[in-house]
């Protein structure tokens, strides 16, 4: 089959590519903007395979869009293009609503007209599980049937594009599906993001930012299972259904930074600035306004219908993921400088 990936050089769209090309005999055209968040390197392993091409595109630019669909002639769109952090969503949300929303939009209306002439097409829009809102430490996790409450522009963002999809289902029959996943760590992530942040500052020595008193919970999925979830969603499951994808590891933020510094005790024994531990780098920073508190999935769903089940426990996730950037620091390198930036032209296909 063809597949369209919206934000395949980000970090769940590229090991979905990587997924795509490595593990199955699909052919995929990755439409991506390339904003900051948008890096080739990460597909560099797939990048000369044959089945594999990528077009710099903006997904608000509804001409562009259309071309593409028409050569490529899509059976499936994978929709992971997004503006995705909430810091950034908080100090300048107008990225948020065009990319999220309006970006969405087009990609509803131009696959609206291409499912007039393909019956067999799928549109298959990536969410986060932050729609929901937020949970007390007690109240019961997720379920695909709880209301919207999203609490950051980013997750009100996410929530209205999820309306639309949902939408354009109900009203024009397009094919759709919808997952909610929660908060995602492993390799290829961007070093703004919690785990790839305190690896960074740790392995330079620099104080270790948590927010708060670190409590906030969150339910961590290695990517990599996500895009084998992704995969069996959107091939196995039912059109118009939505699935929450979870890692069933709900931890706090303390611990998650905890459990790093552990492992890079223990991997990397020749500390910076003469600390005997990584955690004494430990520095809690000013909460992020409307923080929510709990974020938990309940993924019984996709386990009872689908068989699907994460491979990795935290446990092992994040031991493959301090080893990961500890073995590849120039990804990270490249990045920190604004070189992956620069030449990023002409690495595509
Ligand atoms: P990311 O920020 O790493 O990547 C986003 C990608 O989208 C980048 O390559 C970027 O260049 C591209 N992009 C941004 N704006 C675009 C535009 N206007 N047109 C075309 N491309 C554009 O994000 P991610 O963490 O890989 O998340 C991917 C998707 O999964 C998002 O929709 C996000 O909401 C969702 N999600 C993420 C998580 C998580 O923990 N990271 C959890 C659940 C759901």
């Amino acid at each position: 089959m063809r597949f369209i990936v919206t934000g395949g050089a980000g970090f769940i769209g590229s090991s979905l590519v990587r997924f795509l090309i490595n593990e199955t005999t699909h052919t995929v055209l990755n439409i991506d903007k390339l904003t900051y968040a948008g890096n080739l390197d990460s597909l560099n392993s797939v990048k000369d395979n044959d089945r594999y091409s990528f077009s710099q595109i903006d997904i608000c630019d509804r001409t562009e869009l259309e071309k593409a669909f028409e050569k490529f002639d899509p059976d499936i769109v994978m929709h992971l293009a997004a503006e995705s952090h909430v810091d950034r969503s908080i100090d300048g949300p107008s990225d948020f609503i065009h990319t999220n929303i309006i970006g969405t939009f087009n990609l509803l209306e131009i696959s609206r007209n291409h499912h007039k002439n393909k019956d067999s097409f799928r549109f298959h829009h990536i969410s986060t599980d932050e729609v929901y809102g937020d949970l007390t430490s007690t109240d019961a996790p997720f379920t695909e049937e709880n209301s919207y409450q999203p609490s950051s522009p980013y997750s009100a963002s996410k929530a209205s594009s999820d309306h639309l999809v949902r939408a354009w289902g109900r009203t024009y029959k397009l094919p759709i599906i919808i997952t909610n996943c929660s908060n995602n760590y492993g390799p290829f992530q961007f070093p703004e993001k919690l785990i790839p942040l305190v690896i960074q500052k740790a392995l330079r020595g620099d104080k270790l930012p948590v927010y708060g008193t670190g409590q906030n919970i969150r339910d961590w999925l290695y990517v990599e299972d996500h895009a084998v979830a992704l995969y069996k969603v959107v091939t196995e499951g039912k059109m118009g259904e939505t699935y929450n994808i979870g890692g069933h590891n709900e931890k706090t933020n303390l611990e998650v930074v905890e459990t790093i510094c552990n492992i890079l005790d223990k991997l990397i024994p020749k500390k910076p600035n003469a600390i005997k531990s990584y955690k004494e780098l430990i520095s809690f920073v000013t909460d992020r306004p409307g923080h929510d508190h709990r974020y938990a999935i309940n993924a019984s769903k996709i386990k009872k219908d689908l068989n699907w089940l994460p491979d990795e426990t935290f446990e092992t996730g994040i031991y493959k993921t301090v080893q990961w950037y500890l073995d590849n620091p120039a990804w990270s390198e490249r990045i920190l400088n604004g070189n992956y930036r620069q030449e990023r032209l002409g690495m595509g296909k």
